[in-house]
């Protein structure tokens, strides 16, 4: 079933193909990361509102034909799902190059078996911290041993060892340790990406945003390992936004490269888009790969720099950011077309110095809030959804 498209925006130029495909498979998830990427109110998306496996066949089978080839399998934990190696095969015999996103929680034997004989390209495997009380601590269950036990499933089948750690205040300082567990691991790459305040980490920013001793003792260590490491392993170090006085290519540009799936089929282009206002996003179960990415309005609001105002519209630097993340702005400014307050040029960057120096002042005594359905519920509904 396909709708009209919706109307296209002025008159931006027809971008390239949805290079990345994103399918986030289920909401659903063992763990209960307190910085957990997913939407605030998840749980309003039941297991029966999933796509069903000939959905995903149908949005694998567009996206490719629309030039898609990178997909990313994500979550929640898409293990969950007991259709992830049909969906990898059949991901594989369209041509993607596929890369599964997981936890390690449910990557048994048998299972990496069947998803390396599904054609599965690559792994990459999130753990939280290097000793296990944190590690358990921040996901609010018991998975240090067996993350310890899939990255050596990983490697004795011949992938490469991805590692993926958020870093934030209650983790940045074992920086070494963790390096040091990922080189004991036999880990290839590592991304030490801190952590970007969205969704769950935004709920919980007072705890998790660094101080700037602790970003550049983090950096330090870094640079350090790597100079042990050389060839050995490789180490992304991602800054956080709040840190910074430019803001970040969102997404390489809104729409440029990036589609993402959700669970219940709603297309986005980036993963946490579904929050800002007055934007109906399109779901593949109505509408086709192609008619979301080129002629979708969600998909064209904001691409390009039609949509700016001052000081974005008139700045010489819009084409290095193209005026930062749309959520950002909308969540600290509740204006989605206000230049992303992580700049120093935005008149609304006070709002992050006062998070930083919030975080250089020491914590705020509140309880975490980790990510959990029973949370979600509660929380969806009494505020807005970052
Ligand atoms: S961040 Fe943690 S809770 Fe969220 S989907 Fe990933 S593993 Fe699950
Ligand atoms: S004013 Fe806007 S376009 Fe210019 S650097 Fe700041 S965020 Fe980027």
């Amino acid at each position: 079933m396909t709708a009209a498209p919706d109307r296209p925006s002025a008159a931006a130029p027809r971008p390239g193909p949805p290079l990345w495909l994103l399918a986030e498979l289920t909401y659903r998830c063992p763990l209960h990361c307190v910085f957990c990427y997913n939407p605030v109110d998840f749980a309003q998306t039941t297991p029966e509102q999933e796509l069903s496996t000939e959905d995903w066949f149908r949005v694998l089978r567009e996206a490719r034909a629309a030039g898609s080839v990178q997909l990313g399998l994500s979550g929640g934990e898409p293990l969950v799902r007991d259709d992830l190696e049909a969906i990898v095969a059949e991901a594989h015999r369209l041509g993607f190059y596929t890369n599964l996103l997981t936890s390690g929680v449910g990557l048994t034997e048998s299972r990496i078996a069947a998803l390396k004989a599904a054609g599965l390209d690559h792994i990459q495997l999130s753990f939280q911290d290097a000793t296990r009380e944190v590690n358990d601590f921040l996901s609010s269950t018991k998975t240090f041993e067996l993350k310890q036990k899939v990255a050596g499933l990983i490697k004795a089948h011949g992938y490469p060892m991805v590692m993926n750690v958020v870093l934030h205040r209650l983790n940045i300082d074992h920086i070494g340790e963790i390096i040091a567990m990922g080189d004991a691991l036999g880990a290839e790459y590592m991304e030490l990406a801190n952590s970007q305040y969205y969704s769950w980490a935004h709920l919980n920013r007072a705890q998790l945003l660094p101080t700037r001793a602790q970003l550049e003792a983090a950096e330090r260590t870094t640079q350090a390992w790597r100079e042990k490491l050389g060839d050995r392993m490789r180490l992304f170090f991602v800054v956080p936004d709040y840190h910074g006085d430019r803001p970040k290519k969102c997404m390489n540009g809104w729409g440029n490269v990036f589609l993402t799936v959700t669970p219940d089929g709603t297309a986005l282009p980036c993963h946490t888009a579904k929050m800002l206002p007055g934007l109906a996003f399109p779901n593949v179960r109505e509408q086709s790969i192609e008619s979301i990415w080129y002629a979708s309005e969600g998909f064209n609001r904001y691409r390009g720099d039609g949509w700016m105002k001052d000081p974005c519209r008139t700045c010489p630097e819009k084409e290095k950011d193209l005026g930062g993340c749309r959520c950002q702005a909308y969540m600290l400014t509740q204006d989605p077309a206000a230049a992303d307050p992580v700049c120093s040029l935005s008149p609304h960057h006070h709002l992050i110095e006062q998070a930083v120096a919030q975080a250089e002042a020491g914590v705020r005594e509140q309880p975490l809030v980790f990510r959990d359905p029973k949370a979600s519920l509660a929380l969806s509904g009494t505020r807005s959804q970052p």
